[in-house]
């Protein structure tokens, strides 16, 4: 395989790209007792009165407009939060994180949201949301690359970071 990249962080236990996977990560994790997302959250809320006993609220999607259960919709960050690869990322990273309820929209997961993430992953962002994706996504865009000629290194060199 490639070269061994040096671990020059946490005693010698962690690359660059391991470190700040792990400082997004928490930043991520923090991000959940963030009020503004629970309160877009149940301001996109009402009763539900449909057949299922446990249902008890139901949410609308900001960009459908349809009404979802709490497990089909996502808070998502209208501006991407983006990536998070070296120091100088993380201000703006913080800043688009943890952003008021301005910032924040209620979507269905399923077509809404997806549907965004796709379109940011054709343009410029990367985006970071759900780890298993993360994953995957970056994987296939690996293998783009490598098939491709040298077009647009500096992208592939952060996706590789990245993992
Ligand atoms: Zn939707």
């Amino acid at each position: 395989m490639g070269k061994r990249i040096e671990r020059t962080r946490a005693s010698g236990t962690l690359t660059e790209a391991m470190f700040w996977a792990k400082i997004r990560a928490a930043l991520r994790n923090a991000s959940r007792w963030w009020k503004p997302i629970s309160v877009v959250r149940i301001k996109a809320r009402r009763k539900y009165v449909g057949s299922n006993r446990r249902q008890k609220y139901e949410y609308r999607c900001n960009k459908c407009k349809n009404w979802f259960s709490d497990k089909k919709i996502s808070v998502d960050h209208i501006v991407p939060v983006g990536s998070l690869n070296c120091a100088s990322d993380l201000p703006g990273f913080v800043e688009r994180l943890f952003c008021e309820e301005s910032g924040l929209q209620v979507l269905c997961t399923d077509v809404c949201h997806e549907e965004k993430t796709k379109n940011e992953r054709n343009g410029k962002h990367i985006i970071h949301s759900k780890k298993n994706r993360v994953v995957g996504r970056t994987a296939t865009t690996r293998r783009k690359r490598r098939n491709s000629p040298v077009k647009r290194r500096r992208v592939s060199k952060r996706i590789n970071k990245n993992n």
